[in-house]
């Protein structure tokens, strides 16, 4: 086994603190990544303090996951050591469902295993980005076409960057379709850079007065405070998707009534608690749709990466180091992050 340092929480109620974890020694299609940089994503601090209810502990969560390639099984063939690669959400699943072959490992029929807390069904705890080193099947390792440079500023996309694109890909995100996206977080501005490239009109609504600049810089068209509620009638019936990635409960019926006829509400934020059911008239009327989406497949995750380089997208991001951690996650709730924390993990070492 390997020994390697880490940060976990081992309570729902502990900050988080280091803690040593062991990694298996590479199988021969395994990959192990030196981890350079780690994001934090709202859904690491729901897990760290059990806000799902599935929370197995210790829990090391980190799921943006950039680094090195430093050994590689003998079966390994598309990565060699020195090589960049990332790990997101996911690092194994079931590969025989309808899902599994489709390249939809995150919809796995018989539950696929997230990169921390465990299978999705249940089993054995996994541990997450929030460590040195991490060995991963080859078939779940991403390749990097960023420059190295941008290293830090690619960990992101591998969880809020593909959690918004699979969703703007799959309900045709692009020119003559106008597009909201709800909340500037992590997630939030990625889906406004995205649906922007691809070639969508953008509009943005936010909770956060003072985040309306910051929008329209990263790609909004037009940029709604929500709370306006002036603001709000103007776009009511005018939007063709939404992409909601609020990380706490709220009325959906505002979001529903911007719908055009046949337009589609895309839950991708994940509360603790769920929001109030919308009225059925908000979804009667005009034929309107309430969806979500859960990240996205490896193929997929490489394709929105690879779409992200060619459109030279990265995240904005505040770099800190490990033991900054808690103090990151205060300020997350605060929603007081420009616009991902990035952990250098040889703050680590
Ligand atoms: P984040 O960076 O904290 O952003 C969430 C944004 O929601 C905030 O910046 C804020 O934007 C808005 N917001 C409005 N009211 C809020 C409130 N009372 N509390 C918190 N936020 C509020 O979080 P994130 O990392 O983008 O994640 C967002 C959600 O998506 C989380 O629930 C996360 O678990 C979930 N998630 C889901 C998936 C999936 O596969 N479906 C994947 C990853 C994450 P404004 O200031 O602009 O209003
Ligand atoms: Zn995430």
């Amino acid at each position: 086994m390997i020994k390697t340092k880490a940060y976990a929480a081992q309570s729902a109620t502990t900050p988080l603190a280091p803690f040593d974890i062991e990694r298996r020694r590479p199988r021969a299609d395994d990959v192990q990544i030196e981890i350079l940089w780690c994001g934090v994503c709202h859904s690491d601090l729901h897990t760290a303090r059990n806000e799902w209810k599935n929370t197995m502990y210790p829990s090391v969560p980190g799921h943006e996951i950039v680094g090195r390639v430093v050994a590689v099984g003998p079966q390994v063939g598309s990565f060699k050591v020195g090589d960049l690669a990332a790990v997101g959400c996911l690092i194994d699943s079931c590969g025989h469902c309808a899902s599994c072959r489709e390249g939809l490992e995150n919809y796995c029929d018989n539950g696929w295993v997230g990169t921390y807390n465990g299978p999705s069904t249940g089993g054995e705890n996994t541990y997450g980005g929030y460590s040195q080193t991490i060995v991963v099947k080859e078939s779940f390792v991403l390749r990097i076409r960023h420059d190295a440079a941008q290293l830090a500023a690619v960990a992101p996309l591998l969880c809020a960057g593909i959690t918004t694109y699979s969703p703007l890909r799959h309900w045709g995100a692009g020119p003559g379709k106008t597009v909201g996206i709800v909340g500037l977080g992590g997630l939030g501005h990625m889906g406004v850079k995205i649906a922007r490239a691809m070639g969508a009109e953008v509009v943005l609504f936010t909770s956060s007065p003072g985040k309306v600049d910051d929008g329209l810089r990263l790609g909004a068209h037009r940029v709604c405070v929500s709370s306006d509620g002036n603001r709000m009638a103007q776009f009511a019936g005018k939007l063709d998707l939404i992409v909601d990635t609020v990380a706490a409960s709220h009325s959906l019926d505002a979001l529903l009534a911007l719908l055009a006829r046949d337009g589609t509400l895309v839950l991708v934020g994940a509360p603790e608690n769920p929001h109030p059911s919308p009225s059925p008239f908000s979804l009667i009327f005009r034929r309107r749709q309430l969806a979500g989406s859960l990240i996205g497949g490896v193929p997929e995750t490489q394709e929105m990466l690879d779409f992200c380089a060619e459109h030279r997208i990265v995240s904005d991001i505040e770099t800190i180091p490990m033991d900054y951690i808690n103090t990151a996650y205060e300020r997350m709730l605060r929603s007081d992050v420009k616009y991902r924390f990035v952990i250098d993990m040889s703050s680590l070492r």
